[in-house]
């Protein structure tokens, strides 16, 4: 893009910044010039405001005419004194006095704006007095102002726990024997079961993809996976209790939209003869837009889904280009509408935020242009970088991988986006509308996590079918095969396809109850876990919450009777307070993606 173009993109920001807040009571900000993290034509800000303190945003501004037109007619200055500082009055009215300091940097010649929400938001939002905004139910509206200092000692990467201990932990050393005894185990009658399909082929690899994937066109491929999934359904319900009640039913990849419609209506009919699906289960399946028609939208629907994930990713051409995933927006309108006329309860969409190539402003366009549609939910996951694991991410690399800085500032661009928008903001990753299940889940504390990222459903026995699916069964973890022909010869051999697991032990669960517990409510749960497992949890833990000073010290915990909880301002490092509970944590940063 030329100067001229960025030029008019940060116009454009700012005449929708200024806009926005006037309404809010924005007052006025001045930014004093110095050495910033020692770069170059960068300096610290002092923000002055006469109003109750909100959150800071900062954004820049081309000191032109236009601008000045859409700011009030108020022109920027440069200092007498330093003739490095800049001023600009956005709105003005009240008396102002500084009160608060906050990082910012500029360029050479372009003028700082800076922008300040009031005390409370027409949502609800209430000062945090950290610098970002929290609702009274303690979600966060807006980006903390985390400082740079700050950021740096926190940017690490660390497990998403969507399972306590994580995938790499699992062991290759399967007993089998032991396997089909926790699989048989007829105590387990009462616990409902969740039944999750992995479908791994795409028809071209998108190249930030961290899936289980086989890159293929082939409809004879899908069919054969198709017969060999029967087989792995039938074998496996030959060793579960069937009378258990399925109250979840998942379909992922790769691209599980992207099967035949007839194989489609196969697998559901398979799977509804075979198991007892509960009328009320959640019955969802991820779409890929690209490749979608309507018959496949009504084979799903006949195939029992009520509940659709569209990989939306991002919308804006140069994005897509760069990650090798073009898909013009019509595409998702046309998905949308196709699932909603055939009755789909639920369409969802999933964004991505640190790719190449994406900014502040990007974001902010592909998030407003997925709100037109009114999804009942976003995912919204920050992307992992792990080329050490992903070859193919490293074509990535020639555009510029944003850093933990950029990382954050998107984060705040999305929470205070979709907040704005009323959506609530569920977890790490997840929003909803306030009228869905995972909002009503985290407003009444039974929020679950699993594989599949937040959940109302909790408390089953996960049996995963498919290359590479994971199964949770009692205390054991079990992955299957990550290569199609290891995971059809088990199946050929009618065995239970298991290439690692692990058996979780008594301190194992202990942990797992509390990690989940933290990343879904914001509390260790330590009441829970002294109740189910007949020990003093803050004798038993009591390094990890004696060691947990500097979270304290840096606003991200509050202490609390029942431990601590997290803050509004620590549920953007929530991997953070959890990963003090790992005891499996290797200081192995090619597993993991960044946590901020
Ligand atoms: S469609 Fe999804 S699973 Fe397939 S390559 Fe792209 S990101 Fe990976």
């Amino acid at each position: 893009m030329t100067r001229e173009g960025q030029n008019e993109g940060v116009r454009e920001t700012f005449a929708w910044r200024a806009k926005r807040f006037r309404h809010r009571g924005v007052t006025w900000g001045t930014v004093v010039c110095a050495e910033w993290n020692g770069v170059p034509g960068a300096g610290t800000g002092v923000l002055g405001c006469g109003g109750p303190l909100g959150s800071l945003r900062v954004v820049p501004v081309v000191a032109d005419s236009s601008v000045r037109a859409r700011s009030g007619g108020h022109a920027p200055k440069r200092c007498g004194a330093c003739a490095k500082w800049r001023t600009m009055r956005v709105s003005g009215g009240l008396p102002c006095s500084p009160v608060h300091g906050a990082a910012v940097r500029w360029e050479a010649g372009i003028v700082l704006a800076l922008s300040m929400g009031s005390e409370r938001s027409r949502h609800g939002a209430a000062r945090t007095g950290c610098g970002g905004a929290a609702r009274e139910d303690g979600t966060m509206t807006t980006t903390p102002d985390f400082s740079p200092e700050l950021i740096r000692r926190y940017d690490r990467r660390l497990p998403r726990y969507t399972s306590y201990p994580t995938a790499p932990h699992f062991s290759m050393d399967v007993d089998e024997e032991r396997l089909a005894a926790l699989v048989g185990d007829r105590g387990a009658a009462d616990r409902p079961l969740s039944l999750y399909v992995h479908v791994p082929f795409c028809r071209s690899l998108c190249w930030y993809c961290g899936c289980a994937t086989v890159i293929s066109k082939s409809e004879e491929q899908r069919r054969s996976y198709m017969r060999l999934l029967r087989r792995e359904i039938e074998h496996k319900a030959g060793l579960v209790d069937t009378e258990r009640e399925v109250i979840q039913v998942h379909f992922g990849g790769g691209t599980p939209s992207d099967l035949p419609p007839d194989v489609l209506r196969e697998i559901g009919e398979v799977l509804h003869s075979t198991f007892r699906v509960a009328p009320h289960a959640e019955e969802a399946i991820e779409i890929d837009p690209r490749d979608l028609t309507r018959e496949h939208v009504r084979a799903m629907r006949e195939a029992g889904f009520r509940r659709a994930s569209i990989g939306v990713q991002d919308t804006q051409p140069r994005v897509q280009a760069a990650i090798n995933r073009v898909q013009p927006f019509a595409l998702v309108e046309q998905a949308f509408r196709w699932l909603r006329e055939e009755g789909f309860e639920s369409v969802n969409v999933d964004l991505i935020y640190g790719l190449p190539a994406q900014t502040e402003a990007s974001i902010r366009e592909t998030i407003q242009e997925v709100l037109t549609l009114s999804p009942s939910r976003l995912a919204v996951y920050g992307y992992a970088h792990v080329p050490g694991m992903r070859p193919a991410q490293r074509l990535l690399e020639r555009y510029g991988i944003p850093g933990s800085e950029e990382r954050l500032a998107m984060l705040g661009v999305i929470v205070g986006t979709l907040t704005d928008a009323g959506y609530e903001h569920i977890g790490m990753d997840h929003y909803a509308r306030p009228d869905d299940e995972l909002s009503v889940a985290l407003r009444e504390g039974t929020l679950q996590r699993n594989f599949q990222g937040y959940s109302t459903r909790g408390g089953a026995d996960i049996l995963g079918f498919g290359m590479s699916a994971i199964s949770s069964i009692g205390r054991a973890y079990v992955a299957a095969p990550r290569t199609l022909d290891d995971w059809a010869q088990a199946v050929e051999r009618d065995a239970f396809p298991a290439e690692r697991w692990m058996v979780l032990s008594e301190d194992d669960l202990m942990r797992r109850r509390i990690i989940e517990s933290i990343m879904c409510v914001g509390r260790p749960a330590l009441d829970e876990v002294s109740e189910e497992f007949g020990v003093d949890p803050f004798e038993t833990f009591a390094r990890e919450l004696e060691g947990l000073g500097d979270l304290e010290e840096d606003g991200l915990i509050e202490r609390t009777p029942g431990g601590f909880r997290v803050t509004p301002r620590g549920r953007f490092l929530v991997r953070h307070v959890a990963a003090r509970f790992d005891a499996w944590l290797e200081d192995d940063g090619r597993r993991y993606s960044a946590a901020i």
